[in-house]
């Protein structure tokens, strides 16, 4: 399987900041072990794309609207990512979950909309603290793999194309990462369940871990079973803290 190492700039930068991506394109030219993604803010992802085309660092969106056109304003459409050039887009972040309210039923909504236009949907799920601390951490996950991901897929990106990423809340932005028998507990529950629900298709999903990923702690989570890459927000700012975690990943 290859191996994906996805960063999310979220509401952060603009055209000053491109010239990190330029940076992470030179320093992994010809790379071909590990899939490279940054997932821009919208008014990002055409620049970047138009730097990225040809190399081996790919751009994504951080949402899609459900719908392919109409009223819905400030929203961005799947068909406009992959017009702008983008390959992957980010679904069901917990951000995008509690700033707007976005339920499991829209977020395969989205699912669907984005592999109509070809994009690789990286679907988020993860607990709170207080689901954890109420022993609920694979109820929860369990909940949201089943709603947020479509049965079976028309089109021509397959379920086994859809990316999962487990990322805990309470390890979003705020320096706490989740442990490595933490992290092997629920990324081994995701596998379970995406083998029941997709039989073979689901060995070949990748599992993302997020939350608070850093160039020191990226190789002792790549090492965990069934971690086949990393959703990075913060570190994935530049290229001197997101370069080191691409290695560590192709070196796992
Ligand atoms: C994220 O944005 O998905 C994320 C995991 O952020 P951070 O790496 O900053 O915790």
């Amino acid at each position: 399987m290859r191996k994906l190492a996805a960063g999310n700039w979220k509401m952060n930068g603009t055209g000053d900041d491109l010239d990190q991506v330029t940076r992470l394109i030179t320093a992994f030219s010809g790379t071909q072990r590990a899939d490279i993604v940054i997932c821009a803010p919208a008014t990002l992802v055409h620049r970047m794309a138009e730097i990225a085309a040809g190399s081996s660092v790919q751009v994504g969106g951080q949402d899609c609207h459900p719908k392919a056109a109409g009223a819905h304003t400030g929203d961005v459409s799947a068909a406009m990512l992959r017009e702008a050039g983008a390959d992957y887009v980010i679904l069901g972040h917990s951000e995008r979950r509690s700033d707007h309210r976005e339920t499991d039923l829209m977020v395969r909504a989205k699912v669907l909309a984005a592999v109509a236009e070809r994009l690789v949907p990286i679907v988020c799920v993860g607990e709170t603290l207080a689901e954890r601390e109420a022993g609920r951490t694979l109820e929860v996950v369990g909940g949201q793999l089943d709603g947020s991901l479509p049965g079976e897929l028309p089109g021509d990106i397959g379920i086994g194309d859809v990316v999962v990423a487990y990322e805990p809340v309470w390890a979003i932005g705020t320096g706490l990462t989740a442990t490595t028998a933490q992290i092997a507990e629920v990324h081994g529950f995701i596998r379970d369940r995406l083998l029941a629900a997709y039989g073979l298709d689901g060995e070949a999903m990748r599992i993302l871990y997020g939350g608070s990923v850093k160039p020191g702690n990226a190789a002792a989570i790549f090492a965990v079973p069934h971690v086949d890459g990393a959703l990075v927000g913060g570190a994935s700012m530049t290229a001197n803290d997101f370069g080191p975690i691409v290695t560590a990943l192709i070196n796992a």
